[in-house]
């Protein structure tokens, strides 16, 4: 049986083509991205990445999972909370997202993060490995959420957390159309900053196709998840999902 269509942007398309065509958008910006999300967010990515962590509630020496982690900010401050003791894995489809990555950590000087090349859909880790698992900015671009929700579930310890950082939908009207407008110069700075367009483009139509806060959370209670909380950052621009296991 194929796969069911999934959407890339706003096309509709096979699953299988969506993971094609998301790993071709980060290999055209791996190089430009971390300066693209400064530029496009005023910086703000680097606060929002900073609550993802603290929501794990992790303690030092446990082991934790970031799932689409690129170029590995989130995983970095995850190895910072768990220190040398814990154990903290970058997994991404994209080998160039994950080499721009490995620069980054040995700038910082964290030689023990491990990257894993792999697909959200399908983790390469024994049930009940990790006390969390991170995604931010990720579940947007995995074609089939439920099978990695369900993965995420499978590998994560009874009572560990998942923490999920991702668009969704501003909660005021004037804000949204605000919003609206802000993303929609994405493709040009794309263009003048990263040499391209498309994928800026692609970011904005993967974020008005992305499930709001009600059916994310209604997601992570079809999968499993207990405790499931939602809050709005930044008016809803953005949502933190965590649930359970
Ligand atoms: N988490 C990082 C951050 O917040 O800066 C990177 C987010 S970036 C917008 C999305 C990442 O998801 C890319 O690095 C991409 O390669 C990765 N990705 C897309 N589909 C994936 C999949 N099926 N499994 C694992 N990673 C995936």
């Amino acid at each position: 049986m194929s796969d069911p269509k999934v959407y890339f942007g706003h096309d509709e398309v096979p699953a299988e083509e969506k993971t094609a065509r998301v790993k071709t958008v980060f290999d055209t910006v791996a190089n430009r991205y971390d300066l693209m999300n400064d530029i496009m967010s005023f910086g703000l990515h680097r606060v929002l990445k900073r609550i993802v962590v603290e929501t794990t509630a992790l303690r030092i020496g446990q082991r934790v999972l970031d799932v689409a982690g690129g170029t590995g900010d989130i995983s970095r401050l995850l190895r910072r909370t768990v220190g040398t003791s814990g154990l903290v894995v970058n997994l991404d489809i994209n080998v160039s997202m994950l080499s721009e990555g490995r620069n980054r950590d040995i700038d910082a000087g964290f030689l023990d993060i491990h990257h894993v090349v792999a697909d959200g859909e399908t983790l390469p880790f024994p049930d009940h490995y990790f006390h969390a698992i991170t995604i931010g900015f990720g579940l947007r671009n995995i074609a089939n959420r439920e099978r990695a929700l369900g993965e995420f579930q499978r590998v994560l310890q009874p009572g560990g957390r998942l923490v999920i950082l991702d668009f969704s939908k501003p909660t005021n009207r004037a804000l949204g159309m605000s919003f609206e407008l802000f993303k929609r110069t994405w493709p040009l700075v794309g263009h003048f900053i990263a040499g391209s367009a498309q994928p800026y483009q692609y970011l904005v139509e993967s974020i008005d196709t992305h499930p709001n806060q009600a059916v994310l959370s209604l997601m992570l209670t079809d999968n499993g998840f207990t405790e499931v909380h939602c809050d709005n950052l930044l008016g809803g621009i953005v949502a933190l999902h965590w649930g359970t296991a």
